[in-house]
């Protein structure tokens, strides 16, 4: 066993340090290891100390003895929110702290036999940090880049330059939100106002719209890219993304690829949380107590901020629509200290629960959901799609403009609601989904939980591609 280990491929996975990202890459890095790879984990110090005091997450991976938590600092202070409104001082931070630090980090990682460790033989980096591919070139590791959004919304930022240049970019004023995006081979149903929230701009020099399309371009410069969704899902956009970039590797959802293998194999523990936030299980005993299909389960995952107006139209929204729900409210998700009227507290008492932190996959899996009022983060998208439960959506930022159109105009398995927040649409829309066309959202969202099931199962796409990945990171290491 001794032996083998040492002789076995070395993969570095370094993720962005955010929880979404977190959460697909550590997929992937078990899965890795039940392919008899060594994994280190590259997390940054903040990250790593929250996911030691909110999970178990050392006792499940010592488990295998090829696995390796390492840290690195990401530059903002401890008390930093890091929050969605405030991403760009993360972006800042990692440039000036960790990529030095980076640097240093594979010296030692490329020696060999560093405190007993075999050296890096492949990276598989987050995708938004591509200084990764410059910094492996230099130790002659290939790297491999992983970006945790949408193939679409991936293919969406490498269309900026044309967009730019057919004069659809920068946007003139609110009149051009509307217009399609006819001329653009895979994004033919996308209106300017589903493009990614960074192009909604007047100044093409906005800091973000620059960081994620300089970071989308270099990816060009990387052994290949590997993306957390699967062929059946999105395959214009892999069509378009695969004559600029061939070797793509299609892997998800990865959540879904993970029960698959561990259920295959001996090992009938289900994942490890790697969770930022205490969950509250106390949740899952009120779902227990609900009708089938009942609930709204409601969350704007780890990085929205709410304003203290759009808090209540959400709640008056929800209250109305008279269905019970179960509501995440992240603990400094809104950004004002609020009175909450009495009405909606009386009637939360009746019918709704509320949690800061809730075990997502395990609640939507759960019987009595009937539908999801999501922000349309990917990973959010994955697992109810998964679980053949309709959507209701309000992108916040970032990919998730991209995302809700896929819900709404293309799989069919929910509606989009962006750019409103008012407390009739609110009620309207989860009345839609939870009643007047429950049947027509539930088929068309459990066809695409059998499309995502089978493409995990052996003959399936994403199984495909991981075995073709993990061949390919063997070769690297002969
Ligand atoms: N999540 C969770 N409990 C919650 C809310 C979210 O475990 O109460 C998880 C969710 O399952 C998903 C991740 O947090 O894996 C959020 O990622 P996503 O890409 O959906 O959104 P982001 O947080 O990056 O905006």
């Amino acid at each position: 066993m001794i032996m083998s280990l040492l002789q076995s491929p070395h993969v570095l996975i370094f993720p962005f340090p955010v929880q979404g990202h977190i959460n697909s890459m550590l997929k992937l890095a078990e899965l890795l290891i039940h392919a008899g790879l060594q994994v280190t984990f590259l997390n940054s110090d903040q990250i790593h100390k929250r996911l030691l005091f909110c999970t178990n997450i050392l006792t499940y991976f010592s488990q295998y003895p090829g696995f390796y938590f390492d840290t690195i600092p990401d530059g903002l202070p401890p008390d930093h929110p890091r929050t969605g409104d405030r991403v760009s001082e993360l972006f800042n931070a990692i440039n000036a702290v960790i990529k030095p630090r980076f640097r240093e980090k594979l010296l030692t990682s490329t020696c060999q036999f560093h405190h007993g460790k075999p050296p890096i033989t492949c990276i598989i980096a987050d995708g938004i940090m591509s200084f990764t591919v410059d910094v492996a070139k230099e130790f002659r590791i290939p790297t491999i880049l992983f970006r945790t959004i949408s193939a679409s919304c991936f293919w969406a930022f490498f269309c900026v330059p044309k967009l730019i240049e057919d004069g659809k970019l920068p946007l003139n004023g609110a009149s051009e939100m509307d217009g399609y995006l006819s001329n653009v081979p895979g994004l033919e149903s996308f209106r300017i106002r589903d493009l990614p929230s960074f192009c909604r701009t007047k100044n093409l020099s906005d800091p973000s719209l620059q960081v994620v399309v300089y970071e989308t371009q270099r990816t060009l410069g990387a052994y290949g890219l590997l993306l957390n969704t699967f062929e059946d899902l999105e395959e214009p956009a892999l069509i378009n993304i695969r004559t600029h970039i061939p070797n793509l590797y299609t892997v998800g959802p990865l959540h879904a690829h993970l029960k698959s293998r561990l259920s295959s194999s001996s090992q009938q523990q289900p994942s490890s949380s790697s969770s930022l936030w205490e969950e509250d299980r106390s949740c899952i005993t009120w779902l227990d107590s609900q009708p089938l299909r009942s609930v709204v389960y409601v969350s704007f995952g780890s990085m929205t901020v709410l304003t203290k107006d759009q808090l209540i139209e959400f709640w008056f929204g929800l209250v109305n629509s008279q269905r019970p729900f179960l509501w995440v409210i992240r603990p400094n998700s809104v950004n004002t200290e609020s009175d909450i009227p009495v009405e909606l507290l009386e009637a939360t008492k009746k019918r709704g629960y509320m949690v800061g932190w809730a075990p997502q996959e395990e609640v939507l899996s759960h019987p009595a959901i009937g539908g999801f009022l999501t922000h349309s983060g990917w990973n959010s998208t994955l697992e109810c799609l998964y679980e053949g439960v309709p959507m209701i959506c309000w992108p916040f930022y970032a990919d998730q403009q991209v995302n809700s159109r896929l819900v709404g105009e293309i799989w069919k398995v929910g509606l989009d609601m962006k750019d409103t927040c008012d407390r009739v649409i609110v009620e309207k829309r989860i009345k839609e989904v939870m009643e007047v066309r429950k049947g027509e959202f539930l088929k068309s969202a459990q066809r695409m939980a059998k499309l995502a099931t089978r493409s995990v199962e052996t003959a399936g796409s994403s199984y495909g591609n991981l075995d073709r990945l993990i061949k390919d990171i063997k070769l690297m290491s002969l």
